[in-house]
């Protein structure tokens, strides 16, 4: 829908939150709507900058401004105002204004909330000791970064997740004692299966990798920094340095008292709008529908943030989106081979088993006609194929799916289309 003159002059865009969520929605929003003024405000100091590279910093391997996808003449060119180093500390919806804690009040005929996540912390004895580390943000890889010139002992590394797994990856060329403790069976628990995480442990182990699995820190120990952390499976180990990555709450507090509905997060519809006019949001803080659960949940992911960011920046500039539902979904690439997992990857049987000098698993999950999920290690280059039939719950038969998958999709599935199911901008892979 076009917008009147009117209304162009009239409608301000705040966004708080300056990565890849609020950006994908300040760039859709100023393609749509050439004049209204946009704020992006951010309580950090940088750029856009991509937090799945900051374990590749801390190894050396990427600079910091490698790691930026929105420096600052992305800023300038596409006419927004970045405000950094600001914190938004309360909304008031009815006045259609956001307090900065500073002082400033910032007026919006359109906000979105794109604030993401934070790091758990734990709240174990010792908890407060320097040595113990989040990785969530770039002050966080950079401390870590300062902090492994002075550290000499091993390094624990807390939680088996996507922040766990990338952290081990850039420290194994350290030359470091490196212990990982994981509170269930297995490595990466949210996008592997046993046969995978075993893969992977493997590939740990050879690399002098120690880990720990149904271990939960009771305690960290040390005088005026860390020097051990005590494990419920009853190990206590040496250590000067831990990082934790036990997973992500939203950074709602911010909104308490607003009238916006949540649960953890914010609740917002298929136009990642939420209840309240003209508010949106999207990214790690907003709870969209899964395709697959049929109910609101997080989606802590970067290709759901890029994707609910742009929807809700069309949305925002009155141009009608729909999101196409959250997914469970990962991918990764853990020292040189790339997993990637979406939807119901449990139980099944796979195609393929690990040879570990040729790395090759896969697994479908087909019920009903349809495919509810997959597995894929080694070789990845379906997936963007598959999570396009798992999230557009296209009819298709198992044996054609295996079949197509053998031949790597070599051709475009118009079969499948049932319906036009199948958008052609999907093709893309992952976008991770
Ligand atoms: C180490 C690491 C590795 C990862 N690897 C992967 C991966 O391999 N694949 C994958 O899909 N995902 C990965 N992720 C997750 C991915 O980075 C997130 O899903 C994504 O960054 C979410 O984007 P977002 O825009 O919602 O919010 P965020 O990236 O969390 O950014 C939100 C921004 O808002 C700011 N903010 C918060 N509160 C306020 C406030 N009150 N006022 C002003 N500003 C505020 C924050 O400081 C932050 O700058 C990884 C994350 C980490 C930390």
């Amino acid at each position: 829908m076009a917008l009147t003159a009117v209304q162009r002059r009239a409608r301000r865009y705040v966004v708080l939150g300056n990565s890849v969520a609020g950006i994908a929605a300040a760039q859709e929003i100023r393609r749509h709507d050439p004049d209204g003024p946009i704020t992006i405000v951010s309580d950090e100091q940088t750029f856009g900058y991509s937090r799945a590279m900051l374990p590749l910093y801390i190894a050396g391997k990427k600079t910091k401004r490698d790691t930026v996808f929105a420096p600052r003449a992305f800023y300038t060119s596409e006419r927004i105002r970045l405000v950094r180093g600001e914190t938004a500390v309360s909304v008031d919806a009815r006045a259609q204004q956001v307090q900065l804690a500073g002082g400033r009040r910032l007026p919006y005929d359109r906000l979105l909330v794109a604030t993401g996540s934070s790091s758990r912390t734990l709240d174990v004895p010792g908890k407060g000791l320097p040595g113990i580390f989040p990785l969530r943000k770039m002050a966080d890889a950079e401390a870590i970064k300062r902090h492994l010139g002075s550290c000499r002992g091993p390094v624990v590394i807390v939680g088996g997740g996507l922040v766990g797994v990338k952290s081990v990856e850039a420290l194994a060329g350290k030359k470091k004692v490196i212990h990982l403790a994981i509170s269930s069976d297995r490595i990466l628990s949210q996008m592997l299966d046993r046969t995978a995480s075993g893969f992977f442990l493997r590939a740990f182990e050879q690399r002098g990798v120690r880990v720990h699995f149904h271990a939960d820190v009771t305690a960290f120990h040390g005088r005026d920094r860390l020097e051990g952390v005590s494990l419920s499976d009853g190990t206590r180990v040496g250590c000067d340095l831990a990082i934790i990555g036990k997973g992500v709450t939203p950074n709602v507090g911010f909104l308490d008292g607003t009238g916006l509905a949540m649960n953890q997060g914010v609740r917002v519809d298929a136009h990642m709008a939420t209840n309240l006019p003209g508010v949106f949001a999207a990214g790690d803080v907003a709870e969209p529908a899964d395709v697959l659960q049929q109910r609101n949940t997080p989606s802590a992911i970067w290709p759901s943030a890029a994707e609910g960011g742009r929807i809700a920046g069309l949305n925002m500039a009155g141009v009608p989106a729909t999101f196409s539902g959250a997914l469970r979904m990962n991918a990764v690439e853990i020292f040189g081979v790339r997993v990637v997992s979406a939807g119901v990857w449990e139980g099944g049987e796979p195609l393929t088993s690990i040879v570990p000098e040729k790395p090759l698993y896969r697994k479908l999950i087909h019920a009903d006609g349809r495919l509810d999920g997959f597995l894929l290690l080694g070789d990845v280059r379906c997936a963007g194929v598959l999570t396009s039939l798992v999230k557009n719950r296209t009819e298709v038969s198992a044996a054609a799916l295996v079949k197509d998958l053998d031949r790597g999709f070599s051709y475009r599935p118009r079969l499948y289309a049932l319906g036009g199911s199948i958008r052609a901008r999907e093709w893309g892979g992952m976008g991770n």
